[in-house]
């Protein structure tokens, strides 16, 4: 994720308190009196030993894969060992299909639904393929992170030229009357074309408002397309649209002291589309 979203994260459980060791590397851990003492190396290469009541340990998945059968039946596994498939979820053993988790990255929930679909629909001989340009993601933390396409780091490596927008959730009108102005809204799109590439949220209802974006690129949208959508007053999704804005030099409730960095941004006053 966009290190700028998780910083909005970050800033908030600090000011709850918490204290937050990135980049920390556990060497040892023992149960002592029913808590955990874990001894482990901060980033500056401290070596601690401290006491905690509870260990939540996330430190990746791994496909369960092994145990069915798979390699008997000659279903082909990947080095890691998810079952290879085709866009139409089929394995390399007819009949026999693969879908969620199992069947690769993401792993997402709705990722395995949308599989599910196709796969069903292959089985029951419709021409069907997975052909998904928009895989939304959230993470349901305090405030809320959303995205959807490429990230602007991504959309660099790519060698695009990108033009970014910014809308904080502070000069929104429903945020700040629901006592949310934590995050903003941030826009990806491509300089040269004026294509959507990426919608990436930190704040309240950040997992609702990612629909409106998910649907934006996978519908093939301008940025613009966002920004001369209206959008109902006082809402949330009002962020989206102003951060289209903002990446035309059009925001009306933030000061923005660039030109507009689109070419196509002339067109707002009168969008002949
Ligand atoms: C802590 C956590 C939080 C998550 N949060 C989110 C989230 O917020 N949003 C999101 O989109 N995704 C989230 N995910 C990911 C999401 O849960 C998975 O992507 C999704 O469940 C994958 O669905 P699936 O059907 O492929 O696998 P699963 O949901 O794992 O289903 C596989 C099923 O197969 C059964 N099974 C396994 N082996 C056998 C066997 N030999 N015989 C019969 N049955 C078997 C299992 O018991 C299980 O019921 C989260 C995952 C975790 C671990």
């Amino acid at each position: 994720v966009d290190p700028e979203l998780t910083g909005v994260v970050q800033k908030k459980l600090q000011a709850h308190g918490v204290r937050i060791e990135l980049q920390a590397k556990v060497q040892s851990l023992e149960v002592v009196d029913g808590k955990a003492k874990v001894r482990f190396q901060t980033s500056d290469g401290q070596m601690l030993t401290e006491t905690f009541s509870k260990v939540l340990v996330t430190i990746g998945r791994t496909p369960n894969s092994h145990g069915l059968g798979l390699e008997r039946a000659g279903v082909k596994l990947d080095s890691k060992g998810f079952v290879v498939v085709d866009e139409r979820r089929a394995t390399n053993v007819s009949g026999i299909y693969a879908i969620g988790d199992l069947a690769g990255q993401p792993l997402l929930a709705h990722k395995g639904s949308k599989e599910g679909i196709v796969a069903a629909e292959a089985i029951a001989g419709k021409k069907t393929i997975y052909d998904v340009h928009a895989m939304p993601a959230v993470i349901f933390t305090d405030p809320e992170i959303a995205t959807v396409g490429l990230t602007e780091a991504e959309a660099r490596a790519k060698g695009l030229q990108v033009m970014i927008g910014k809308f904080p959730f502070g000069a929104n009108g429903r945020a700040l009357s629901v006592g949310e102005p934590d995050g903003f809204v941030k826009i990806v799109g491509d300089q040269t074309t004026g294509k959507l590439l990426g919608v990436h949220i930190v704040g309240v209802e950040a997992s609702n408002l990612i629909a409106e974006a998910a649907l934006a690129i996978e519908m093939g949208a301008q940025v613009e397309d966002l920004a001369l959508t209206v959008h109902a007053h006082p809402t949330l999704p009002e962020t989206v649209m102003e951060a289209a804005e903002a990446t035309l030099g059009h925001a009306i409730h933030i000061f923005q002291k660039k030109q507009p960095t689109s070419t196509k941004s002339a067109t707002l006053s009168s969008p002949a589309r």
